[in-house]
């Protein structure tokens, strides 16, 4: 690859940082300092720059998640509650109604003797 100055154009050494000639600087395409420091500040600001608008929207759907979650496990053990109150007073009633049937059944076998 040969290089020239870009201001007297003559030929220059690739190993060469200014031109022999008049002394300008020459230009590096893949020059030692010159040129990589931008491109990573730009890439770094861009990646650090993506996420936050990514993540803003997340707290928001979380937290409406989390209060839909809590409504409705609210719901159900309210639900959950009224259904077994009435459950325990049917099952109160019930047990007044009949109570030999489960007494009966349960100790009537035991006395049942094999001799
Ligand atoms: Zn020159």
């Amino acid at each position: 690859m040969a290089k020239f100055c870009t201001s007297c154009g003559s030929p220059l050494e690739e190993t060469s940082k200014f031109c022999m000639r008049c002394g300008t600087p020459a230009e590096a395409p893949g020059g030692p300092a010159s040129a990589p420091p931008p491109v990573a500040p730009a890439e770094g600001a861009v990646a650090a720059g993506a996420p936050p608008t990514a993540k803003a929207g997340s707290p928001v759907l979380k937290i409406v998640l989390i209060v839909v979650a809590v409504l409705i496990f609210l719901g159900v053990i309210g639900i959950g509650t009224c259904v077994y109150g009435v459950y325990k007073v049917k099952q109160k009633f019930g047990g007044m109604v009949e109570p030999g049937r489960t007494t009966s059944s349960g100790r009537g076998t035991p006395e049942v003797h094999l001799e």
